[in-house]
């Protein structure tokens, strides 16, 4: 039996990128979710194409992508920064980047908000969870979000707004497995979002999904889908 992984390649890889964008809008419109085109590693012609067919949020994971791809396409864009990302890499996309899912370290925060100072520009951010098994994912466990935002130093931090957490489930086709952790992450959410927060945090955001399971994580309650395969189809390098 071919995984759901390849399933999925298989069944998008031969409609045109409009259809694709426009059929992930259609479904994600019914649970109010948002969809984020990620679009590493493809060229700029194709986020044009993907712009031209009425998509606005792109996400990318290399601070340097990001930079060159936001000089060279339309500036409606909206840039989220979805991948891991180095303290010297802050100061390149503080300027523009729309929300910086990838947020795993107090002194990652210290730095968007010391270069969001500098410029003036109170920057997004959400805070990424652990979820899965694999030893490899970046972010906070549940006990590190809670010191984290019981933090004093937190409630300082004036140009960096917390809109919410982002996730990614383990890399399995153990659909149960990944429900799990989709499930976890949303009740983790709630829970924060009825807690006493810090004045620059709000839970209105939790980015979790990509083309192999979004649809658990719609199913799931996410609010922001990171959807890159299954609208341009396989990346030649894998990252
Ligand atoms: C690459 C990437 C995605 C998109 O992955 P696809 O499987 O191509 O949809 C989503 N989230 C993050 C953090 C990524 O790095």
């Amino acid at each position: 039996m071919p995984c759901f992984r390849y399933a999925i390649g298989v069944l998008r890889y031969k409609m045109s990128l409009k259809d694709n964008i426009n059929l992930f809008q259609r479904e994600l419109q019914e649970f109010r979710c948002r969809l984020i085109a990620v679009s590493k590693t493809k060229p700029p012609e194709m986020v044009q194409e993907a712009f031209d067919s009425g998509q606005r949020i792109f996400g990318e994971n290399k601070a340097q992508e990001m930079m060159t791809k936001y000089d060279q396409l339309p500036k409606e864009i909206e840039w989220h920064m979805i991948g891991h990302l180095q303290t010297n890499k802050v100061k390149y996309i503080a300027p523009f980047v729309a929300l910086i899912h990838s947020v795993d370290s107090l002194k990652l925060l210290e730095e968007i908000n010391k270069q969001g100072k500098k410029i003036g520009r109170v920057i997004p951010c959400l805070l990424q969870v652990y979820i899965a098994q694999e030893e490899t994912k970046f972010g906070f466990d549940a006990a590190e979000l809670n010191t984290l935002l019981t933090n004093e130093v937190m409630s300082q931090f004036e140009f960096v707004k917390i809109q919410g957490l982002m996730g990614m489930a383990s890399l399995t086709d153990d659909q149960e497995k990944i429900r799990s952790e989709f499930k976890g992450l949303k009740t983790l959410f709630d829970k924060i979002k009825s807690g006493p927060l810090p004045g620059n945090t709000e839970m209105k955001e939790l980015s979790m999904g990509m083309s192999s399971d979004y649809k658990i994580a719609l199913a799931e309650g996410s609010t922001l889908v990171r959807i890159g395969t299954a609208i341009f189809g396989e990346r030649n390098v894998l990252r």
